[in-house]
């Protein structure tokens, strides 16, 4: 039996909605605004992205046969692997990988979640070259911290356009996607990276994952979308599931498990 990956390529030079704030907020800076003295280092470290980097996405769906307490089960395959070609730039078959987790992902949070979903996407998505930009900025400070800024807000920019144009590709069948969740979060242990990553095998697009769970190069982003046949609101995030966000001081500020 084949397990069918799909993959998007985006070049630095797409026109991510929202790329320039999301820069201006990791490095604290007024984009419209900007200092003399940093300007050159804003446009060198940009630059750079756009002559050698690129945004890679691999994804796969899965068949969601079970929901425990605290746990999801699932399988190989399933109908949305013959359906969801339209936004991919290509996939590949390849025999079924002999995982050596059981299919399944645990987190308090995931059952509600994905309560009303039939089926899972397991992705990951990475800025190709991040590691050569940055080795480039060859221990220049100011630019070394404008690439860093660049990268994650690359990464950032590019989950929530890949998100929002699947779901726009899932709509038109009348299939509805969550939000992404993504291992590290609060209650979605950083180790569910493991069956993650032995399922995608994402090396062929330059990321790998460190003995303690950590993706290589770091400005990546690995995470789970749910597909239901009924409505899903797309802006929900885990704190909206969680009994403790009335109490919690950390709710609806966590980000991201890659900490980017
Ligand atoms: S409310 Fe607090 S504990 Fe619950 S998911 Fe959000 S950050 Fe984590």
């Amino acid at each position: 039996m084949n397990q069918t990956f799909f993959y998007n390529d985006f070049p630095t030079s797409y026109n991510f909605p929202r790329l320039n704030e999301l820069f201006g907020a990791q490095a604290q800076l007024d984009i419209e605004n900007i200092p003399d003295n940093m300007n050159d280092f804003v446009k060198q470290s940009h630059q750079l992205y756009l002559n050698k980097a690129k945004i890679c996405v691999k994804y796969a769906f899965y068949t969601l046969e079970e929901i425990c307490n605290e746990k999801i089960i699932f399988s190989y395959n399933n109908s949305e692997n013959k359906n969801s070609v339209l936004f991919a730039d290509r996939q590949e078959n390849h025999n079924m990988i002999d995982c050596s987790y059981p299919l399944s992902l645990n987190g308090t949070l995931l059952p509600k979640i994905f309560k009303d979903c039939h089926s899972i996407m397991l992705y990951v998505l990475t800025v190709c070259n991040y590691d050569k930009i940055y080795e480039m900025c060859d221990d220049d400070i100011m630019l070394s911290f404008f690439a860093d800024a660049w990268g994650s807000a690359y990464a950032e920019c590019a989950d929530s356009y890949f998100i929002e144009k699947l779901a726009e590709e899932f709509h038109q069948k009348q299939v509805y996607v969550t939000n992404s969740h993504n291992p590290g979060q609060h209650l979605f242990p950083l180790e569910n990276q493991k069956i993650i990553f032995e399922l995608l095998q994402p090396d062929n697009i330059g990321l790998t994952l460190t003995d303690s769970c950590l993706m290589m190069p770091s400005k990546s982003i690995s995470g789970i979308i749910g597909l239901s046949n009924i409505p899903q609101d797309i802006s929900k995030v885990s704190c909206d599931y969680c009994n403790l966000r009335d109490t919690c001081p950390t709710a609806y500020i966590q980000t991201k498990n890659n900490k980017l």
